[in-house]
């Protein structure tokens, strides 16, 4: 068995990207825009079927642009899925606005539509609907829009899709990125493809996607001299980067397909022992399966969560615990947050979840090895 290390999700070069970093080069097309750029907007667009796209340094930034385009100012309320990363909700906190967090359904694990509701009756209740509501897409599912979707409507309210974990992925054979008014997408290093870093912000909004990228521009007004009358930020992706996501948008299928390999391995081999479970799918749902997520029944199965994934790193292979729901966290301990109606949901997958390496470049052997560990663990 090989001694590398095996890490949860790592970058999956197609060798297609070095043609375009090339031509960047031969243009001298280094930084900062170029005709890569608007390519890997269209390409990206016209993939997940909407009109435009803005190509940013990150996903978080396309996040702070998508609160920004939906009016988000200080003292506003913004709803957010709770278990996700914090990079869903931190651009709240950039605008001076307060996150108010909905726990996932069992379903799915995502936003869940009743707890949404009663958010919104509480925001009618007290006069302060919120700017707009974060939906996350978590470890590749989407979201259940078709319940969520009406109830946004319902009270005027703007969706903002983070897609960031959920690139490749269909519901109701739609792809995701195609539900929110605005949506986000990541490229950072572990995502579903990588620029090495960045992100895109996606809409059918063009007027409004022109001030994100006026925005992201430092806000420079379309004159000879620096004129600029509102803040900017300086978001652009640059061309050799954008390069490099046109080369990985092409390899986007089979590396969807890979993921949901790596999950389907996992489950068909762990899936019998009794206490194990995996992340469920809906019905019209087809994951991204970004990530392949078991859980442990701590009434079944002795060994804890942290002691499998403490095995696992001995072994070198990087295994996490699923997020911390962020209405857990001390840095959101004053927001409020919405429960399910049997409980916490989000709580109980972040103390029985697990997360597996689930790279798109993982080998069979390499998980041969994951798979041993794991079942040498749950014996002792
Ligand atoms: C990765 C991620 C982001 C942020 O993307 P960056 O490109 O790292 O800024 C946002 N939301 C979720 C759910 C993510 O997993």
């Amino acid at each position: 068995m090989s001694k590398e290390r095996i890490f949860l999700s790592s970058p999956h070069m197609s060798g297609l990207e070095k043609d375009y970093i090339e031509d960047a080069f031969r243009t001298n097309w280094i930084s900062p825009l170029g005709p890569h750029v608007s390519a890997f907007e269209q390409e990206t667009a016209d993939y997940v079927g909407v009109k435009g796209g803005v190509a940013l340094n990150s996903g978080s930034s396309a996040l702070h642009l998508a609160l920004k385009l939906t009016g988000v100012e200080p003292g506003d309320v913004v709803f957010c899925s709770s278990l996700t990363f914090v990079a869903s909700a931190n651009p709240i906190l950039y605008l001076g606005a307060e996150p108010v967090f909905i726990d996932s359904e069992p379903g799915s694990w995502n936003m869940c539509p009743d707890a949404l509701r009663r958010a919104f009756e509480n925001a009618v209740r007290l006069n302060k609907l919120p700017k707009a509501v974060v939906v996350v897409n978590i470890y590749g599912q989407s979201a259940d829009f078709e319940k969520i979707k009406p109830l946004a409507d319902q009270y005027n309210v703007p969706i903002i899709e983070d897609a960031a974990e959920s690139f490749g992925a269909f519901y109701n054979n739609k792809p995701s990125g195609s539900f929110g008014d605005f949506s986000i997408l990541s490229f950072n290093g572990n995502k579903m493809i990588t620029t090495s870093g960045g992100g895109m912000l996606l809409s059918n909004n063009q007027k409004a996607l022109e001030k994100a990228r006026f925005w992201s521009t430092q806000a420079r007004e379309p004159v000879l001299h620096y004129e600029h009358k509102e803040v900017g930020y300086n978001y652009r992706l640059s061309n050799i980067l954008a390069g490099i996501g046109r080369g990985q948008l092409r390899v986007l299928t089979d590396r969807v397909e890979a993921r949901r390999r790596v999950f389907e391995r996992y489950r068909q081999e762990l899936s019998p022992v009794s206490g194990i479970d995996f992340m469920p799918e809906m019905k019209n749902s087809r994951s991204s399966r970004w990530l392949t997520v078991m859980t442990l029944d701590p009434s079944t199965i002795k060994p804890s969560v942290n002691y499998l994934i403490n095995q696992l790193s001995k072994e070198d292979i990087e295994a996490r615990p699923a997020w911390k729901p962020l209405h857990l966290q001390p840095l959101f301990q004053k927001c409020l947050f919405f429960p399910h109606h049997t409980g916490d949901v989000a709580q109980s997958l972040f103390h029985k979840g697990i997360c597996l390496p689930s790279g798109s470049n993982l080998t069979d052997a390499q998980q041969s090895k994951v798979l041993s560990i794991i079942h040498s663990v749950l014996k002792s």
